[in-house]
């Protein structure tokens, strides 16, 4: 197989596969572990309501996002150290790996998880 080996191509790729797994069943279903039974008198279209098993917070479910607890790509790893395979295996995880959080702390979670890896990698050259 002829892999991209331009940095542009790969994220491209890795970013479609991401979007592949938002659709996924797998997704779905790590959502539905935080279904709550709520209402909103102001906002009664909203049947399905979820809460961020970081902050708390009562969100409907489609706006919640779905986090890889230990992160689809580790800390000490640039996407170019992985294979497509291990790619696709570390998205579609282990449920107990994904977690329903809000955008906010999802947010968060990625920037403080990007500033680690920019700083181990600035360590190790
Ligand atoms: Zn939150």
């Amino acid at each position: 197989m002829n892999n991209p080996k331009n940095p542009k191509e790969r994220n491209l790729l890795k970013g479609a596969m991401r979007r592949v797994f938002s659709r996924s069943d797998l997704r779905r279903k790590a959502l539905e572990k935080h279904d709550i039974d709520y209402q909103d008198p102001e906002r009664p279209r909203v049947t399905k309501w979820s809460f961020c098993g970081e902050c708390g917070v009562i969100e409907p479910r489609y706006k919640m996002e779905v986090d890889h607890v230990s992160p689809v790509i580790k800390l000490d790893e640039a996407l170019e150290d992985l294979t497509w395979d291990q790619l696709v295996d570390r998205l579609w995880c282990d449920e107990a790996n994904l977690k329903p959080i809000c955008k906010e702390c999802h947010k968060r979670k990625s920037k403080a998880e990007n500033k680690e890896r920019r700083r181990i990698r600035s360590e190790k050259s």
